[in-house]
């Protein structure tokens, strides 16, 4: 039995600037992994794709792997990177195969196909009508009809920071794999509502996201092949951004069907949930510093949640406006994670470890499409540490795998250390911390450019948790995106 497996990951977004070329699929640059390197980097990890090579090697297949790529969040994918990638998997697909397993995103967008995954999707039908394809998506997919057209068997992360990816693999390549033993015929539905659940309020830890993921695992107790609710992602000015649902039954489709609209349904009922109320930068130190002087030392930090420039949503990492207003607020012990600035750690390079500096930082990226322009700060400090940035997850959140902030810089102003770095990194893992020597559950205050995923590694330290609203792409104010393209109407852009 021949099986490929491959992977192409990107959730974008629409409104950031950073540009996404074929090396941003590739930790540290050059090509993404395939092949022997990429079987490798991923067997044994807390991913969806490493969980394929698990269930593939188990049943004895010759895997053929032509590509794995990953990209942290950014702007829509150039198309010379989508061609190559997508043209990796259609080959080895064309040369024959018994299955595909796909590790995709769900929210990939590039110059010419707002809904990539599809667009592979359709591609690989039009080469193989009957193969099986099992396909595992991330939570913030935003579903196209064309991936449950051409997909056998779709299963979504159940679990927001995402400690699931393995688990996710396992779900929709067991289908396929049962499929394939004459044990199982996947039958699929798929729908969606319309809504635009915001990303702070879309944690499973917090309701209604919460309820919505234990239906799930409950309809799969209860002999659904998979079931998913995404939650999708809403900085994207794509047509089918927002919430939906798919379910696969064995052999069920009227089942199927049910169990589908009963989660869309679910989520609807609990849209006014999933809006977030934004609190003025003003208020969220004030109530810091109120925080921190209420929790004895030792208890571990206030964290400060940077949550409009997060990288993992196709942020910059470089807007200072809420480190701005620590620095403003002279907060003291305070870690700040992280500032992407290439510019500023090759000057601190050149300046070497313990050398004092005074530079421009930050800022250096302009948003047209929120209408702002960069604004860097002059920041003095002492050269603390100089690192190459290379670093592998602990986890829970994909766990084993690789991550590179390029060369990094620890900027120490006496009151806060921020981390300067030169590849876009969320921090989740504690392993971002202690490849630049900080420990974080002893500090003050930790700022962290982060949403939801930094509970994964993180959560367990925190005594306080302070939502900051800055400035960046991914702004929690809907106001500030223009959505044109998203159908209209949709909650809670629109009254319904
Ligand atoms: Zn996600």
């Amino acid at each position: 039995m021949r099986v490929v497996i491959a992977q192409m990951k990107h959730e974008t977004n629409t409104y950031s600037p950073v540009p996404t070329p074929l090396s941003r699929f590739a930790t540290g640059g050059g090509l993404p992994l395939e092949g022997e390197a990429a079987l490798s980097a991923y067997r044994g990890t807390g991913s969806a794709i490493g969980a394929f090579i698990e269930l593939a090697e188990a049943a004895g297949a010759q895997i053929v792997l032509p590509v794995a790529a990953n990209a942290w969040p950014s702007g829509p994918v150039e198309d010379a990177a989508y061609e190559y990638i997508a043209g990796r998997i259609c080959a080895a697909v064309a040369a024959g195969c018994d299955a595909v397993l796909l590790d995709l995103h769900g929210a990939m967008v590039t110059r010419t196909h707002e809904d990539g995954e599809g667009e592979l999707l359709r591609r690989l039908r039009a080469i193989d009508a009957t193969v099986p394809i099992g396909v595992a998506l991330d939570m913030h997919t935003n579903f196209y009809p064309a991936i449950a057209e051409h997909a056998t068997a779709i299963a979504g992360y159940q679990t927001y920071p995402h400690i699931d990816m393995d688990g996710t693999g396992m779900r929709a390549g067991r289908a396929i794999f049962a499929l394939l033993a004459g044990k199982a015929r996947p039958a699929m539905a798929w729908g969606n509502r319309p809504m635009l659940p915001h990303v702070m309020r879309q944690g499973s830890d917090d309701s209604p996201n919460r309820e919505l993921q234990a239906r799930c695992r409950e309809m799969e107790a209860q002999g659904a092949l998979c079931a998913s609710v995404f939650v999708g992602f809403p900085n994207a000015d794509i047509a089918n951004a927002g919430l939906s649902a798919v379910v696969v039954t064995d052999g069920d489709p009227a089942l199927a069907r049910r169990w589908c609209d009963e989660l869309l349904d679910m989520a609807w009922s609990a849209r006014a949930a999933f809006v977030y109320q934004v609190e003025p930068l003003a208020e969220s130190m004030a109530r810091a510093r109120a925080l921190a002087e209420a929790t004895p030392p030792g208890r571990g930090p206030i964290v400060l949640l940077d949550h409009s420039d997060n990288c993992a949503s196709g942020g910059t990492m470089d807007t200072m406006t809420v480190l701005g207003a620590i620095l403003d607020a002279g907060l003291t012990d305070v870690a700040a994670f992280a500032i992407f600035d290439p510019d500023a750690v090759r000057q601190m390079i050149v300046a070497g470890v313990g050398a004092q500096v005074t530079l421009s930082l930050g800022g250096k990226l302009d948003m047209p499409a929120i209408g702002l322009t960069g604004q860097p700060r002059t920041v003095s400090g002492r050269v603390r540490l100089i690192c190459d940035g290379v670093y592998r997850n602990r986890g829970p959140m994909a766990r084993g795998e690789m991550n590179s902030m390029g060369p990094t810089v620890v900027l120490d102003t006496g009151n806060v250390e921020i981390v300067v770095i030169s590849n876009h990194v969320e921090p989740h893992d504690l392993a971002a911390f202690v490849a630049v020597g900080i420990d974080p559950a002893a500090k003050r205050f930790l700022m962290l450019k982060s949403r939801i995923h930094w509970r994964a590694g993180l959560r367990g330290l925190a005594a306080g948790i302070v939502e900051c609203a800055g400035t960046g792409v991914c702004t929690s104010d809907y106001r500030v995106l223009d959505f044109r393209r998203v159908r209209r109407p949709i909650y809670p852009v629109d009254p319904l």
